[in-house]
């Protein structure tokens, strides 16, 4: 059993006194610290005075690192390893150093601490209660799309990473595929320029143009309601009976009292997917 142990420890998503005192011990404690960017770690380490030898890891490296990282903790020393914000793993490298230490049966200690999608999902004002976190959506729209249109039947709220050049199209894509739903958007979390918008969909829309777009971004997007699957189920009855030949007018009266919604929008509905 190797004797140095393997520590998995969280560090701040924006503002540098965001971290446990349990991380700082930690970092004071081991005898190297893994990190993505040098120059980043810095500035918190700097901040709290620590000096630690680093090894620098990033995503393409990590393969590698990671072998440098087994081989100075099978040789007696502790390893803590962070990120350039937040929890280790979470839309972070990580996972690579963790599979390989656990083949080598090393112990690897969690030290938790601050990560962006429960910092917004916290305080977003939606359905905490059961979440789904989806991380970031493909670069590509139509693959974009595909993935939203996977998700829009789930029930439990979403939460999304997204870069600031993309904010505007992802919400655009989120509008079209799950319709007009509750949203909240969270901006620069913890930051000077920090920003929470809550509302719409559309209404989000509406104020992000007016603001400028910059920053790190989550969003966290409703479940699908009881009432749009019922509209879904419904607009399916109401082309059935179109099928069989009563007119649409006549057919969504049928149906919009048979599932008590609006008979004005389960028409414009209608139509609408007639066009698509
Ligand atoms: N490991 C990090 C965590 O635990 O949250 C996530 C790292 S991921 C590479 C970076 C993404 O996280 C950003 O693009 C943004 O979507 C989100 N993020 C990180 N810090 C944030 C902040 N202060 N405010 C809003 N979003 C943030």
């Amino acid at each position: 059993m190797p004797k140095g142990r393997l520590y998995i420890v969280s560090t701040p998503i924006g503002n540098l006194e965001d971290i446990t005192l349990r991380a700082l011990e930690t970092l004071k404690k081991v005898d190297y610290i893994a990190c993505e960017d040098t120059e980043h770690s810095l500035k918190l380490l700097n901040y709290y005075g620590i000096k630690k030898p680093l090894i620098s890891y990033w995503s393409e490296k990590e393969k590698v690192r990671a072998e440098d990282i087994i081989h100075k903790i099978k040789a007696g020393h502790n390893v803590a390893l962070i990120t350039d914000a937040g929890t280790p793993g979470i839309s972070d490298p990580g996972a690579v150093v963790i599979s390989r230490a656990l083949e080598e049966e090393i112990e690897i200690i969690p030290v938790p601490g601050p990560t962006a999608l429960i910092t917004a999902l916290s305080i977003s004002g939606l359905n905490t209660e059961e979440f789904i976190f989806v991380g970031f959506l493909p670069v590509k729209q139509s693959q974009r799309r595909k993935k939203l249109l996977e998700l829009s039947s789930e029930k439990r709220t979403l939460v999304f990473y997204e870069a600031p050049h993309r904010i505007i199209q992802t919400l655009d894509d989120m509008l079209e595929v799950f319709g007009n739903r509750r949203a909240c958007v969270a901006r620069e979390l913890t930051k000077m320029f920090e920003e929470i918008l809550r509302g719409s969909l559309e209404e989000i829309l509406d104020k992000l143009e007016e603001s400028k777009i910059a920053g790190e971004y989550v969003i966290v997007v409703e479940g699908q309601q009881e009432k749009e699957r019922s509209f879904e189920e419904a607009l399916k009855e109401v082309k059935e009976l179109m099928k069989k030949g009563k007119g649409r007018k006549e057919a969504v009266k049928i149906v919009s009292e048979l599932y008590n919604l609006s008979k004005k929008e389960l028409y414009e509905k209608s139509l609408k997917t007639d066009n698509e």
